[in-house]
């Protein structure tokens, strides 16, 4: 085989095979097919697509060219969650031990944050002491012990994926649905869970800015779960505004725990139980129906806030954290607060701009060395659809004296448009659609 036949056909809108996708990937890993060659079928990729099947076998010569995750040590039933990524998402914090609390099995490897989006692992060392670097026997004994379990992401789960992920960044071939749904479920087929739920984001504070295309992502990869005999649901979700109130580690934390006390934001707590009930299902222990009332229940007579008490101890956190959040976690004491200009209705958020001010405040990372501040972040006061009036405070945003609090509050002002109408309730809704596999 030669790659340029290969790339011609592709080029030509034809299909490629099992063998000839192996074969490209496997080179390109080996060192025996260069960068140029790769890019060039890459763009062809971006430019007439792939087919289902030829979306699995990328997706499998992916996953195989690394680890693969057996989580067979843990007992009992094991659903993963997956986020494509969004501003304020802290679900993984609420609804592993929610899921946990009604008999499943949550143990997760997590990664750290990069640019506009915070990362599960940032998020959990704001808490003193917690350890996301554990051994492969620790995790096994808190997943079995507690039933919930978060770890750093070590090893070598797809190192495909991370070569060519790295090619498509500075080749203008990230935004493409074959890719996309391959690299995300080489490495959620990496791990042995029972099935996957999958939170597909959409939105101006998502990869994938509109809701269409979400949904042709989110078919994409159940179907490769479908091939791949694994258990799938998919959720298409609202990202056009942050999820919850609070953006930043610390802040996002405390957010998880009032959550689980019942008194965290709406649309937070409701994305919470509909991915949990919709793990449930899937796992069979209950009907869609009872796990709503199940999670319902478990928040309500505190079973959640329990498992998440336990959680943080056996992974060295401070437990106090769950009784006194605000004393335990580092928040920054000083506040700046962004206004309203005009009156009139919040109708639209550029919520990248969200994410991106909170990074600059310190909470996130530009590139992957430098440090972050668990202690800043911003707490959303006023969201889209709401009134408001000149002078009013529509943010709050925890500062230190390394943020870069002039940037944050420009970004805020071009994230936010106030205008005479209210947005279309489309863009306030908070899930789009379903997906669910084998269907
Ligand atoms: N996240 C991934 O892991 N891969 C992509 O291609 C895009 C988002």
């Amino acid at each position: 085989m030669r790659p340029v036949d290969i790339i011609y056909k592709k080029r030509n809108g034809e299909i490629n095979t099992k063998e000839e996708i192996e074969f490209m990937i496997n080179g390109y890993v080996n060192g025996q097919i260069p960068d140029y060659q790769i890019s060039a079928w890459l763009m062809a990729i971006f430019f007439n697509g792939m087919t289902k099947e030829e979306r699995y076998h990328l997706t499998m010569v992916m996953r195989d060219s690394g680890d693969i995750i057996d989580l067979s040590g843990i007992k009992g039933i094991k659903i993963d969650k997956h986020s494509t990524g969004g501003v304020g998402d802290k679900t993984t914090l609420a609804v592993g031990p929610l899921v946990a609390s009604a008999g499943l099995k949550v143990s997760k490897l997590s990664g750290r944050g990069l640019g506009h989006t915070g990362g599960t692992i940032d998020k959990l060392e704001a808490i003193p002491g917690f350890k996301t670097a554990i051994s492969k026997d620790e995790f096994f004994k808190i997943a079995n012990e507690v039933g919930m379990v978060v770890a750093g992401q070590t090893g070598n789960i797809a190192p495909a994926d991370k070569k060519i992920y790295a090619l498509r960044d500075v080749t203008a071939t990230v935004d493409e649905i074959s890719l996309i749904s391959a690299s995300i479920m080489s490495k959620k087929l990496a791990v042995g869970s029972d099935g996957i739920v999958l939170d597909v984001k959409t939105g101006s504070g998502a990869f994938m800015k509109n809701i269409d295309d979400a949904i042709e992502l989110a078919k994409s990869m159940v179907e490769i779960a479908e091939l791949n005999n694994r258990k799938i649901v998919a959720l298409v979700t609202n990202m056009d505004q942050p999820l919850g109130d609070n953006v930043g580690n610390s802040l996002e934390v405390l957010e998880a725990i009032e959550t689980l006390k019942g008194k965290g934001p709406n649309d937070f707590t409701e994305l919470c139980i509909e991915l949990g009930a919709n793990m449930l299902d899937l796992s069979g222990l209950y009907t869609y129906e009872e796990a709503v009332e199940v999670l319902k229940n478990n928040i309500a007579n505190g079973k959640a806030l329990e498992i998440m008490r336990n959680w943080i101890k056996a992974q060295g956190g401070d437990e106090r954290v769950i009784d006194n959040p605000g004393e335990i976690l580092p928040i920054s004491k000083e506040i700046v607060e962004f206004k309203a200009e005009k009156d009139g209705y919040i109708s639209h958020i550029d919520t990248e701009k969200i994410g991106i001010a909170s990074m600059v405040l310190g909470a996130g990372r530009k590139k992957k060395e430098d440090e972050i501040d668990y202690s800043v972040g911003i707490k959303i006061l006023k969201k889209l659809g709401v009134k408001v009036s000149e002078g009013d405070t529509i943010a709050k945003l925890y500062v230190s004296s390394k943020s870069n609090v002039e940037e944050a509050l420009n970004l805020l002002k071009e994230a936010y448009e106030i205008t005479n109408n209210p947005p279309k309730e489309e863009k306030m809704k908070l899930i789009y659609e379903k997906i669910v596999g084998g269907k």
